[in-house]
């Protein structure tokens, strides 16, 4: 058998409505997938790590590409919206910088016309560059079932490698985020193995942001891809910054505190000791960036 065999045969259905793919869930069962940009999906069907042999393409249900910000209720962003229309979003640039900088960092520019924020969330994969983005701005995933829509914070969607807590008739509609704090600054710093769309053999998140409330006075949001089995916030690190005066000396604790946690696996982009230093090095690198900029 060839190394690359092709895709394997499949079923293409389109739904424009929510009832139809509710519909098609109940009728094919676990034979179905969620068809977005399909830059995952087919990879992995073609390398028969996933089998299916019906993709539902629900990129035509009313409103799920659809980016909306409101000043009072902070951002929507449909599950549809593809990775390019994130990175060119005047009101991300402006509001969640960090979406558009992660987003502008997936593969190259034709892929990023293709794959979708839904797709690079359902997949779940402990690499996924707009995972740490999302975390920090504490988005939440809108899902949709015949028993309606529920909300569910993002930290709490993705529970390992490949697996979430999306249940067989449900399916992401939505991400919805609450408005960042005022004053944040943000910065997505990846490390892949080369600038040319590599996956990130690790990703950090840092947002900082004016907070009164701590004796810091600056607050800091830290998330992390790449060296767990899902991406990931550090409170006690956060929190630990907030507490104490910040000085260089703080920063790189924060930074070494960071590495301490991360759990990389060696795989075949890096050995795990090499992405504990860079949590260390880009934590450090990130922290510093924002708090000179803050300052
Ligand atoms: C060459 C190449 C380079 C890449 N580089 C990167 C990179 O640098 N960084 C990175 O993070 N990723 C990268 N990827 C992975 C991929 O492009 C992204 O994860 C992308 O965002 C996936 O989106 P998609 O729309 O193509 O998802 P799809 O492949 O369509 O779907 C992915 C999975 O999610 C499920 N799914 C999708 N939408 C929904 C939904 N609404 N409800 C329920 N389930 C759903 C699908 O059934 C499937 O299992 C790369 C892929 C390739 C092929």
């Amino acid at each position: 058998m060839l190394a690359r065999p092709g895709l394997p045969e499949f079923e293409y259905h389109q739904a424009h409505s929510p009832q139809a793919v509710f519909d098609l869930m109940a009728e094919k069962g676990a034979d179905l997938k969620i068809l977005m940009g399909g830059t995952d999906l087919f990879v992995q069907m073609r390398d028969r790590s996933t089998g299916s042999g019906t993709l539902l393409d629900i990129k035509g249900l009313p409103g799920i590409k659809e980016i909306i910000f409101n000043a009072a209720k902070g951002l929507k962003i449909g599950a549809a919206a593809s990775l390019n229309s994130l990175s060119s979003h005047p009101d991300l640039s402006t509001h969640y910088p960090i979406l558009s900088q992660a987003a502008d960092t997936v593969g190259n520019y034709q892929l990023r016309n293709r794959a979708t924020l839904g797709g690079n969330i359902c997949n779940a994969s402990p690499s996924a560059d707009l995972a740490p983005a999302l975390l920090v701005y504490q988005g939440s995933v809108i899902l949709d079932s015949p028993r309606g829509e529920r909300e569910l914070p993002l930290d709490e969607f993705w529970l390992g490698p490949g697996k979430t807590a999306l249940t067989p008739n449900e399916y992401l509609k939505a991400i919805h985020f609450p408005l960042p704090p005022d004053g944040a600054v943000g910065r997505y710093l990846k490390l892949g193995r080369s600038k040319m769309g590599d996956l990130a053999v690790v990703g950090v998140a840092v947002l900082g942001y004016p907070d009164p409330d701590v004796p810091a006075g600056t607050s800091f949001r830290i998330g992390i891809n790449s060296t767990a089995p899902t991406a990931y916030r550090i409170p006690a690190v956060e929190t630990a910054l907030a507490q104490n005066q910040i000085s260089d000396e703080a920063l790189y604790k924060a930074a070494e505190s960071a590495m301490d946690i991360s759990a990389p696996i060696e795989d075949q982009r890096a050995t795990a000791e090499y992405q504990k230093k860079m949590v260390r090095n880009l934590v450090y690198k990130g922290l510093k960036d924002i708090w000179e900029t803050l300052k």
